[in-house]
């Protein structure tokens, strides 16, 4: 894998699945990762000053406007080489009930976590078929991919209610990776649902059972051995699958 972009990569599973990359012996050239807040994205800011190949961006993923600038900034670091891998991993979390959910919290989680990495996607897209082409020998993140970080609550077979929002959000995310495996075949770009697993992160909370770094090295182990046949599953952090 020659080239990524993480979004959200400031703090949580982004910062976490950037540091497990950063350690990996096989580096990529290129690693973009975006961040929105200056002041909460220290350590990536610093991480950056040590690391040549990494990228910082500041973007807000639901301000769609400048998706174009973000294409062409990361276009001209590129040089012609594509975009190997998309890791759609920026997300809010707002778990309510019927009774509390309100239209802000729907329509927020939607912009964040349904249509940002669509309309990502749709962006990036020719640097995705560019990489895929030029890596045509190759399979999975290797040649091209999107993954969708979404998570087990997407599933609707084994939903236990509630969470209205964000489980709606990310069934639709679940819908649309679908939609991008079978879309995307005759471009040889793969496209996966990945749940990292229930992790104590700002998100996650202090009971999770995983610890951000045990979820980022899984991760990046489960998605390293990606290939053809993995295109359009929707699994979790150690390659298990999960019911949609
Ligand atoms: P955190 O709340 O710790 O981090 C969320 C990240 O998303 C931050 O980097 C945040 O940036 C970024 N983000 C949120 N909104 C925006 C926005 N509008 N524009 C740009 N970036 C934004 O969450 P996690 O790290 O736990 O979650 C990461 C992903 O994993 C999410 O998609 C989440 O749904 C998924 N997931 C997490 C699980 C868990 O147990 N932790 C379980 C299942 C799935 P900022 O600092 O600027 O707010």
């Amino acid at each position: 894998m020659k080239s990524i972009l993480i979004t959200g990569a400031n703090r949580g599973l982004g910062l976490g699945f950037l540091k497990a990359l950063l350690q990996h012996p096989n580096q990529p050239e290129h690693i973009f990762a975006t961040y929105r807040d200056p002041a909460k994205s220290q350590e990536l800011l610093s991480l950056e000053k040590q690391y040549k190949h990494l990228h910082t961006y500041k973007i807000d993923v639901t301000d769609f406007e400048a998706y174009q600038a973000f294409y062409e900034e990361v276009a001209k670091i590129l040089d012609g080489i594509g975009l190997n891998l998309l890791y759609n991993n920026a997300g809010v979390g707002y778990f309510n009930n019927l009774r509390n959910t309100t239209s802000e919290d729907l329509n927020k989680t939607y912009k964040i976590n349904f249509m940002a990495p669509i309309l990502l996607t749709q962006t990036f897209y020719p640097l995705l078929k560019l990489a895929a082409e030029k890596n045509s020998t190759l399979q999975g993140i290797h040649r091209a991919a999107v993954i969708n970080i979404s998570s087990e609550e997407a599933s609707i077979k084994d939903s236990y209610g509630g969470n209205y929002s964000y489980r709606c959000s990310k069934a639709a995310l679940n819908a649309a990776t679908k939609s991008m495996s079978i879309d995307f075949q005759s471009d040889k770009i793969i496209a996966i649902s990945l749940h990292p697993g229930w992790v104590r992160t700002d998100m996650g909370g202090s009971c999770a059972p995983l610890s951000v770094q045990e979820s980022s090295r899984k991760v990046l182990k489960t998605i390293l051995s990606f290939s053809d046949k993995d295109n359009g599953r929707y699994l979790q952090y150690d390659g298990t699958d999960l019911n949609w």
